[in-house]
């Protein structure tokens, strides 16, 4: 494994270093305060490129690395978790059609995000299948003429408030059917680039071919304000056989390899996170003096320093095993999927938590970006998979 940076990976991380510290850092603590949905920074993002990662050469020109892809993750996330996390979900919900689309699917569902900056959701939670996702209970089922209709309600989705696009997992047949299949339902969608608007009610979405789409009122989060957050219920929606991804069966599978892409990418966010808390908190205890001396100067604060920093290049390290495995294809890229995001989300907490107990109560003022950071670690630990469930996959991998 070569740790050197390409030419090409190298200009990714300057061009999103500077994105970074130039676009993000200045405002984000007051939009993060002011809970305005940062269109002009996504809009911006996309326009260098920093979106739409996983979109293959064939529509976007050209093709952007699993291995870049991380960095670019964790570069955006050392600016805002909540930013990344909706960047980065365009691509959790467009892999599935990079994956196993015809051609003319990946041209139907992937060419918009090159032609403008517009968003995407993945819904896979419901309210009664959050980890057992196979519980879940929206389903399709055949109408007489041959087009599905679609219904059910999904929790916790990211962009949904601004989805140009749905990416769908749900049940075939019934509720209860024992396969699922993936769907994806492009929309008329709230043209927040254009007004730089913030939605804050629910609104209800008509669909070209019939039905309709309801979204909630955006969620009011603990951390990661500036991604946003709603359910969506489908209330039958028409579904054309053109836009099921691959076999209606495989769907299960199809998640599994989404899950895979896609589980590094939160590691990333992890370590984007972990990373930027350590380097407030080094600023803050060069500067802050205690017992004549600076903080990060005291033997114990200086050791803490220290651990922080370690967990932050083992979590690396396990983050560029997972996407290596991921892009020679290897048959462990589950469980080094699996491996990197646990890591990176303890050390994200880790290192949030305990940069906040180096800044005293000044790490309890809102005003320290320490206590957003702690705020926007937990979810890390949550989504895309709760530590448990991580666990789980690692156990039935090494004890088969
Ligand atoms: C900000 C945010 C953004 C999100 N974005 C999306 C999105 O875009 N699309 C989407 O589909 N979903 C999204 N989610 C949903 C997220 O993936 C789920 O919340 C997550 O998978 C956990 O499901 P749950 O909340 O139902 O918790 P539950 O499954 O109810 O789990 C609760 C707790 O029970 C315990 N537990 C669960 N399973 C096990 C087990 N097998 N063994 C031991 N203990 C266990 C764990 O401690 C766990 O934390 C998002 C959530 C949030 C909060």
């Amino acid at each position: 494994m070569d740790f050197n940076l390409s030419d090409t990976q190298q200009m990714y991380l300057e061009t999103v270093s500077k994105f970074v510290e130039n676009e993000i850092t200045p405002h984000v603590m007051s939009l993060e305060k002011g809970h305005h949905f940062p269109w002009e920074i996504i809009k911006k993002a996309w326009e260098v490129g920093i979106l739409n990662l996983c979109i293959p050469e064939s529509i976007k020109g050209y093709e952007v690395d699993i291995v870049s892809s991380a960095l670019i993750i964790r570069e955006l996330s050392y600016g805002d978790t909540g930013i990344s996390t909706s960047a980065m979900c365009n691509d959790l919900a467009n892999a599935v059609i990079v994956q196993h689309a015809n051609d003319e699917q990946k041209e139907d569902f992937l060419r918009r995000f090159v032609q403008e900056p517009v968003l995407a959701s993945f819904c896979l939670t419901e309210p009664g299948a959050g980890s057992d996702n196979m519980g879940m209970t929206t389903f399709i089922k055949k109408q007489a003429d041959g087009t599905y209709l679609l219904n059910g309600t999904k929790c916790f989705i990211t962009n949904a408030s601004y989805a140009a696009q749905f990416t769908v997992f749900c049940k075939v047949g019934s509720p209860t059917g024992n396969f699922m299949a993936c769907v994806i339902i492009p929309s008329s969608h709230f043209d927040g680039v254009k007004f730089g608007l913030s939605v804050t009610e629910s609104n209800e979405i008509s669909v070209r071919n019939g039905g309709r789409i309801i979204i909630g009122k955006p969620e009011d989060k603990l951390g990661q304000r500036l991604s946003n957050t709603a359910s969506v219920t489908f209330e039958d929606v028409v579904i054309e056989s053109n836009q099921i991804i691959g076999n209606r069966r495989l769907g299960f599978k199809y998640l599994i390899d989404v899950l895979d892409y896609a589980r590094p990418m939160v590691a990333a966010i992890g370590v984007g996170l972990a990373r930027r808390a350590l380097d407030v908190t080094i600023s803050y205890t060069k500067e802050r003096k205690q017992f004549g001396k600076r903080i990060c100067d005291l033997p114990v604060a200086r050791d803490m320093l220290v651990q922080m920093w370690k967990r932050i290049e083992l979590a690396e390290l396990a983050l560029l095993k997972a996407v290596v495995e991921i892009r020679d294809n290897s048959p462990n890229r589950g469980i080094y999927a699996s491996l990197a995001k646990n890591v990176a989300a303890e050390t994200a907490l880790f290192c949030a938590n305990e940069g906040l107990h180096l800044h005293g109560g000044y790490g309890f003022m809102s005003e320290y970006e320490i206590s957003k950071l702690a705020r926007d670690a937990y979810i890390i630990d949550i989504y895309e998979g709760v530590r448990e469930v991580q666990n789980m996959i690692i156990g039935r991998e090494i004890v088969q």
